[in-house]
């Protein structure tokens, strides 16, 4: 199949694909940063009504739900248009896009009753959305090595195991728990729609991350938790089919906010540097300050053309596999420049690169998880190396 060059170029995009990448830019801008120095403040917790208030608003611009499908209250963008708004979502710092409403991906491949129960609700920001679990403590980037357990009870389920790092687990109106059905001696990788209120669900620790955040991460234990036959999302067997399409979009989603957050310390960076003036010149004027930058400025650049084509490839229906293996490596490639240009960023502020109130202090801290959650950079490498020798260099780099 032949796919489109990047769409790199402004010209080349629709009027409603600028309108909606100019809608936004200004949510952004006049919504999101104003709110970062009290989300710093307040370790990433901003009160309720501030909350409700960035849905609102989020709402009012329709950016909420992006993804999903009309029919299910969602946006219906295609890949490209999703680039576009999340790439301004990435500039800003402490996760304040994560308050947009919307759902993983895998919630739109519900029954109409589980769409109808989780899924419109939280497009219309009325709920907490949705986690997703699969992480535990004894498998991580191996996660057909997961030890929970769904067996069969009378109308239904009943799952057992403990999962780690549940991204917005302490919010969330639904978690998405993977679990294997035990049937016989086979073990069939399936995901369970389980209301955190269900007994035998507890929250048994709420770690400190690195980073200041909307939500916490927490360590939730399933002990002999009933769920009915309905709490069964896309099939038995068929997690690890819906997991990799989520994959796909997760990294992808990563490298387009990495691609933001370059956005924002180039030009954070480059306002100061062209100020700053020390020893009688403009701190631009010392090599040391701007070769960095022009580093950066280059790895934004051909971060953004990667992951570009990556999206463009989905909009044409490539291969899932293939735009797994390309999804990898747009994230590790991203998730590491913008690693390295966080840390230029910090180095050409200074001291004040190293204040809390800096854009690139705090990006410095938040985009470190980048490198490893949704897969590390070297599980990213060995997904793109197996694609490498199962359908060739051509394939794979092009
Ligand atoms: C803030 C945060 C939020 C998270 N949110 C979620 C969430 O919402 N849901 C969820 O399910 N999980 C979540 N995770 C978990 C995350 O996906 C895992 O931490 C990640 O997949 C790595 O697993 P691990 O921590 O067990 O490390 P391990 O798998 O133990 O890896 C340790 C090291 O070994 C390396 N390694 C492992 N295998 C290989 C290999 N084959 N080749 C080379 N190197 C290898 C890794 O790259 C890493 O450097 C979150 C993690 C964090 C930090």
């Amino acid at each position: 199949m032949t796919t489109t060059p990047a769409r790199a170029l402004d010209e080349d995009l629709t009027d409603a694909q600028r309108d909606l990448r100019r809608r936004a830019r200004e949510f952004v801008e006049d919504v999101l940063i104003p709110l970062e120095q009290d989300a710093e403040r307040l370790g990433g917790r901003l009160p309720d009504e501030q909350i409700a208030a960035i849905r609102a608003e989020a709402l009012a611009r329709r950016l909420g739900g992006g993804r999903h499908a009309v029919e299910h209250g969602g946006q219906g963008w295609t890949m490209l248009e999703w680039f576009l708004v999340n790439e301004q979502f990435g500039r800003v710092t402490n996760g304040l896009h994560w308050h947009v409403p919307n759902t993983y991906n895998v919630l739109g491949a519900g029954s109409p009753e589980q769409i109808e129960r989780y899924l419109r609700p939280a497009l219309r920001g009325e709920a907490g959305g949705d986690a997703y679990a699969v992480t535990e403590a004894e498998s991580g980037s191996d996660p057909s090595g997961i030890a929970s357990t769904a067996r069969p009870s009378e109308g239904g389920w009943v799952i057992d195991g403990e999962k780690w790092f549940v991204t917005s687990g302490d919010v969330a109106a639904v978690l998405i728990v993977m679990a294997n059905v035990v049937d016989g001696a086979d073990r069939l990788p399936t995901l369970f729609l389980v209301e955190p209120s269900t007994p035998g669900v507890e929250y048994v620790e709420y770690p400190q991350f690195t980073h200041s955040f909307p939500h916490g991460h927490p360590t939730i234990r399933f002990t002999g938790v009933e769920v009915g036959a309905e709490a069964v999302i896309g099939g038995i067997g068929n997690g690890e089919a819906l997991q990799r399409a989520w994959f796909t979009e997760e990294r992808l989603g990563i490298a387009v906010h990495s691609l933001g957050a370059m956005w924002r310390l180039l030009d954070e960076t480059l306002a100061w540097a062209t100020t700053r003036v020390q020893g009688g010149r403009r701190i631009i004027d010392y090599q040391g300050i701007s070769f960095p930058l022009a580093d950066s400025a280059t790895d934004a650049a051909v971060g953004r053309l990667l992951t570009m084509s990556v999206a463009e490839m989905v909009d044409a229906g490539a291969d899932p596999k293939l735009t797994h293996a390309k999804s990898a490596m747009a994230k590790l490639f991203v998730s590491e420049a913008a690693g390295r240009c966080a840390d230029r960023a910090v180095q050409a502020f200074g001291g004040r690169g190293y204040m809390r109130s800096n854009v690139a202090e705090r990006f410095n801290r938040e985009l470190r998880v980048d490198r490893i959650w949704e897969g590390t950079s070297e599980v990213l490498r060995v997904v793109i190396a197996r694609a490498l020798e199962r359908r060739g260099v051509e394939a794979t780099i092009h």
